[in-house]
């Protein structure tokens, strides 16, 4: 079985996330890290292929410039068996629906079986891409699995929902994205470290896929930063020392602001 996992390079959670006001785009020159919630779908990834067998194997593919080579490292030291790069300058300013088409014909020319994917980025945050990719993969899409398993060509799950959760079928191939409840990632050990150096890394073109540049990128986005502002300051705010009537005076306080 062929796994595939998709894994983005964002800026680092702690790190203040800012848009350049001349470009409208997000400043990427910070410090970076792998998606926090793509680590789960890759420890889903590599629990399946422990189930299923060493003739399984688990790819990461990430659309991104040349320091993407940092979480694809990560992903290899955690276990995966070989990593795609889509990096083109073309790519730059994609909308979901350029990079999921991208995405879809790196992942198509690799072949696959089964697509992992996170719920969602830490910096955009659309949540659309699962569902985007499985789309022009033309696979069905299933999102927000909190548990899975596969038996033969059948992919049995646990949907995630607002009031609990949903079991769900489908046939493979297909794509998915999973929840953090799903599992505990691991960490890389120093073996896993050591031996991604040796794990092949191959970075494609859109020309090597035979995409159009004119079909992703900033030209193709159908949605346009038209302007951004500054989250305002935090407003003033008022410390409440408990001497014995701290809940009274917490109470008033939001009564005062109608929150009560
Ligand atoms: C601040 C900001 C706002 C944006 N707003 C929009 C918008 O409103 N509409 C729009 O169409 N685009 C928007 N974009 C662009 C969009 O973020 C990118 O196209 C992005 O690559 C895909 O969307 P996402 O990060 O929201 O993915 P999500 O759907 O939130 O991520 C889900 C999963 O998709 C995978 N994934 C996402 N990007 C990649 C990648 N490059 N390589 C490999 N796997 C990936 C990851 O596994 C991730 O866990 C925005 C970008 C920024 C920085």
């Amino acid at each position: 079985m062929k796994i595939v996992v998709t894994v983005k390079l964002v800026p680092d959670t702690t790190a203040d996330k800012r848009i350049d006001p001349a470009t409208k785009r997000l400043v990427r020159t910070g410090e970076t890290v792998l998606n926090p919630f793509d680590e789960y779908a890759i420890e889903a990834a590599l629990q399946l292929k422990e189930k299923l067998g060493a003739e399984t194997t688990v790819t990461v593919v990430t659309m991104a410039p040349e320091r993407g080579k940092e979480v694809v490292r990560k992903a290899l030291a955690m276990g995966a068996d070989d990593a795609l790069m889509l990096s083109d300058p073309g790519c730059e300013g994609s909308d979901v629906m350029g990079t999921a088409y991208a995405l879809a014909g790196a992942i198509a020319k690799n072949g696959f079986d089964l697509v992992v994917c996170g719920t969602q980025s830490t910096d955009a945050i659309t949540g659309e891409l699962p569902g985007a990719l499985a789309e022009f993969l033309g696979v069905p899409g299933l999102t927000y699995g909190r548990k899975f398993e596969i038996d033969g060509t059948t992919l049995r799950a646990e949907r995630e929902t607002d009031s609990g959760f949903l079991k769900v079928t489908t046939g493979l191939p297909a794509v998915v994205s999973v929840t953090k409840s799903i599992n505990e990632p691991r960490y890389p050990s120093f073996k896993g470290i050591m031996a991604a150096k040796t794990k092949p890394t191959t970075t494609l073109s859109l020309a090597d896929l035979g995409i159009e540049a004119s079909a992703v990128g900033l030209g193709a986005a159908a949605t346009v930063v038209v302007d951004s502002a500054e989250r305002p300051a935090r407003g003033e705010h008022a410390v409440v020392k408990d001497e014995g009537d701290g809940g009274k005076r917490i109470a008033d306080f939001l009564v005062s602001r109608k929150l009560l």
